[in-house]
C-alpha cells in the first residue's frame, strides 16, 4: 500500500511562501496532478514529496511512513523530472538499467523491464546510443523510460512529456497512463498542460500560489470549479466569465445582460434572490451556449467579432459588454466574422460567482 499523506506542508524561500498549508491525501495507486500556471508551486510540492527540498513545517507520509526528513534513496519513489539528469557517458540501456542494478534486480528481469520500457517509449533503436547525440525530446523519453522501468510504488513525474512533440505527446499520454495504471503505481504528476491533466489524471489539484483550490476528477474540476480562479485556468477556453445583473421580472429573480433579461434556474434563482440590484459574474463554457444564427426571445443577440474553424467545432469570440466571450459552434452553422448571432444560455450550466469570496454558488 503506498498512499501518499501530505499534512499541513509549508515550504518558503526567504520572505515567499512557495507552498502555502497544502494538505493532500492520494490515495494507494491513484494518479493525481498537480495543474497550475507558472510558479505556483508545483514543483516545489513535488519535491517536498521526493525528499529533494525539506519544508519548514507539515508531514509527509508514505504508506504510513513518516519521511519527511528522509533523504530521497529512503523513500522508494522512482522520480522523473524535467531536468532529465541522465549520464551522458552512459549508453541509454545502462542509464535506463542503473536503477534497477543499484537495487539488486537481476539480470534477467533487468534487461526485460530495460526492452519493455523503451519500447514503450519508442527508443527501442537508440538503446546503444549516447544520450549527448540526442534530441531533448529523446532524452526526455530515456529518463521517462528509466523512471517507469524501476517500478517503484510510487513515481513522482515533473512534465515528462514536455519536450515532445504534439503527435508523441497524444500518443504518450494515454500509453503512460495504461502503464502506470498496469505497474500498480501511485502517481503524482506534475504539469500545466490542461489536456494532459484532464486526460490522465484520476484527481485533479488546482494549486495558485501555493495554495491547492481544489482536488476533484477531472469532470468536476471541469464543470464544477470550486471558484472563479478555477473556471478560468481549466479547459481550453477556459470557462467564460462576463456580467449580469441581478433584477426582478414580474416579481422573480431574473439576471440582465445588456437589455437582455433571462431567468436562472429555479433553484439558483432562490440563492440569487439576495443579489438584487448587484451585478453579478457569471460563467459559462464555449460549448454549452447555444448558438443561432437567427433572432429568439429567449437569447441574446451579439456580433461575431472572430471565427476560428478548429475542425470538429467552430471558436467564435464574442464580446459580452467589456469581456470577451469564446462561443464553440457546429462547423456546420454558417457564421462569419461581422454576422449577428443570438445565443441561449442553458440555466444548469450557468454558475454564479459570489464577489466577496470568489467561489462559485452551489446549492448545498
Ligand atoms: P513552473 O510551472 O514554472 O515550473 P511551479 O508551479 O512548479 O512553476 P515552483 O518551481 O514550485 O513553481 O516555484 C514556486 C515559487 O517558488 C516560484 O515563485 C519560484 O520562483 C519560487 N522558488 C522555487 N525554488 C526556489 C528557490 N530555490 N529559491 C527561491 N525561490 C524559489
Amino acid at each position: 500500500m503506498a498512499e501518499i499523506k501530505v499534512q499541513n506542508l509549508v515550504k518558503t524561500f526567504g520572505d515567499f511562501t512557495a507552498v502555502d498549508n497544502v494538505s493532500l491525501t492520494i490515495a494507494d495507486q491513484e494518479f493525481v496532478v498537480l495543474l497550475g500556471p507558472s510558479g505556483c508551486g508545483k514543483t516545489t510540492l513535488l519535491r517536498a514529496i521526493a525528499g529533494l527540498g525539506m519544508p519548514d513545517s507539515g508531514v509527509i507520509t508514505i504508506g504510513g511512513r513518516d519521511v519527511t526528513y528522509l533523504p530521497p534513496r529512503e523513500r522508494q519513489i522512482s522520480m522523473v523530472f524535467q531536468s532529465y539528469a541522465i549520464f551522458p557517458h552512459m549508453k541509454v540501456y545502462d542509464n535506463i538499467a542503473f536503477g534497477l542494478k543499484m537495487t539488486g534486480v537481476d539480470a534477467k528481469e533487468t534487461d526485460r523491464r530495460v526492452r519493455e520500457a523503451a519500447e514503450l517509449l519508442h527508443i527501442e533503436n537508440l538503446l546503444d546510443r549516447f544520450p549527448n547525440k540526442m534530441s531533448g525530446g529523446q532524452r526526455q523519453r530515456v529518463a521517462l523510460a528509466r523512471g517507469i522501468a524501476m517500478q517503484a510504488e510510487v513515481i513522482l513525474m515533473d512534465e515528462p512529456l514536455s519536450n515532445l512533440d504534439a503527435l508523441l505527446r497524444l500518443e504518450m499520454r494515454a500509453e503512460l497512463k495504461r502503464l502506470l495504471s498496469n505497474i500498480k503505481a501511485t502517481t503524482i504528476y506534475v504539469t500545466h498542460d490542461q489536456i494532459e491533466a484532464l486526460s490522465m489524471g484520476d484527481r485533479i489539484a488546482v494549486m495558485q500560489s501555493g495554495v491547492i483550490q481544489q482536488c476533484d476528477v477531472p469532470t468536476k474540476v471541469y464543470d464544477m470549479p470550486e471558484n472563479f480562479f478555477v473556471g478560468s485556468f481549466i479547459g481550453n477556453p477556459p470557462m467564460n466569465f462576463f456580467s449580469s445583473q441581478i433584477v426582478k421580472d414580474n416579481g422573480s429573480v431574473a439576471a440582465q445582460v445588456g437589455d437582455f433579461k433571462f431567468a436562472p434556474h429555479p433553484v439558483m434563482a432562490k440563492l440569487l434572490d439576495k443579489y438584487e440590484g448587484d451585478t453579478m459574474t457569471m460563467g459559462i463554457r464555449a460549448e454549452n451556449m447555444e448558438t443561432l444564427n437567427q433572432p429568439a426571445d429567449d437569447a441574446l443577440r451579439v456580433k461575431v467579432l472572430v471565427v476560428e474553424p478548429l475542425g470538429a467545432q467552430n471558436l467564435l469570440t464574442i464580446k459580452i459588454g467589456d469581456d470577451t466571450v469564446k462561443v464553440s459552434t457546429h462547423p456546420d452553422l454558417a457564421v462569419r466574422a461581422d454576422d449577428d448571432v443570438w445565443l441561449r444560455f442553458p440555466s444548469d450550466k450557468i454558475r454564479w460567482i459570489d464577489r466577496e469570496s470568489q467561489k462559485v454558488i452551489y446549492p448545498s
